[in-house]
């Protein structure tokens, strides 16, 4: 029987069988992995405690033929302000559904499980869960391969504009977002793809465009000092919902769900 070690990050815990627990892992090296732990429903089980949703662990597991078996599990981190805040739990539910369905388009999850183990820290400590979860789903999408770009026309690099400080673009100094071309397009290109209102797609005020480009371009370290305009937020996650509306072809259920509990704290 094959064994191998591996950091995980425990997007989703399901009861599985009689006292078991079906598990889906975001591993640095094989992506997501679905595993079972044999047993730990039991309340003697050792390995319960390491498997609770949003807990970065260390885990020996043996390959199965359509399931992987855990063995051993040790808590690196257990997140556990996340279980205490619902606006923080509703968030990094999010992330892990995100998460889950946006992994098995990458070849490589190395980058991604850094980014989700920044971005449950981020909720842990207490930075502004709209920021972070904006943070989190630009810095996602452009690991993905799916942009999106707000610094240049996607469909032809032209320099947008739109941030704070540069002149007036088309549209009153707003600037009509695309998920489909993957970012927001120049005045020639939104001409020559026709009617704005079409296309899934949005217009972003200049503070808006500003907020993404600050976010995909800071380090994490700096995202808890981080504040933009209440609608800059607003605008840009709806482009950021349209965005992964538009790669996953249906919308996160668990986004309804933070978007209900954010004020509750
Ligand atoms: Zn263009």
């Amino acid at each position: 029987m094959a064994l191998y070690k591996t950091e995980a990050i425990v997007l989703k815990a399901e009861d599985f069988g009689e006292s078991h627990r079906l598990v889906t892992l975001l591993t640095p090296a094989r992506g997501l992995v679905r595993a079972v732990a044999k047993g730990a429903r039991r309340p003697t089980s050792r390995l319960a405690g390491a498997l609770l949703p949003f807990t970065h662990a260390r885990l020996l597991l043996w390959q199965g033929r359509s399931l992987d078996g855990i063995s051993q599990a040790e808590v690196r981190q257990s997140f556990r302000a996340l279980r205490e805040d619902l606006p923080r739990m509703a968030g990094a539910l999010y992330t892990c559904e995100v998460m889950g369905e946006l992994v098995p388009e990458m070849e490589e999850s190395a980058a991604a499980f850094r980014l989700h183990r920044t971005a449950l820290g981020l909720l842990a400590v207490g930075a502004r869960t709209d920021v972070t979860l904006r943070y989190f789903e630009l810095q996602l999408l452009r690991l993905a391969g799916f942009g999106p770009r707000f610094d240049r026309c996607p469909a032809c690099d032209t320099p947008v504009l739109g941030a704070p400080g540069e002149s007036a673009g088309v549209g009153g100094g707003r600037t009509y977002f695309s998920p489909a071309a993957g970012g927001c397009l120049c005045p020639a290109c939104l001409g020559r793809a026709g009617d704005a209102g079409t296309g899934g797609g949005l217009w972003l005020g200049a503070a808006a465009v500003g907020a993404a480009r600050g976010l995909l371009n800071c380090r994490p370290r700096a995202v808890p000092a981080l504040r933009f305009p209440a609608v800059a937020l607003a605008e840009l996650g709806a482009a950021t919902d349209a965005c992964l509306r538009h790669v996953l072809e249906k919308r996160p259920r668990s986004l309804a769900f933070w978007e209900t509990v954010r004020g509750y704290s």
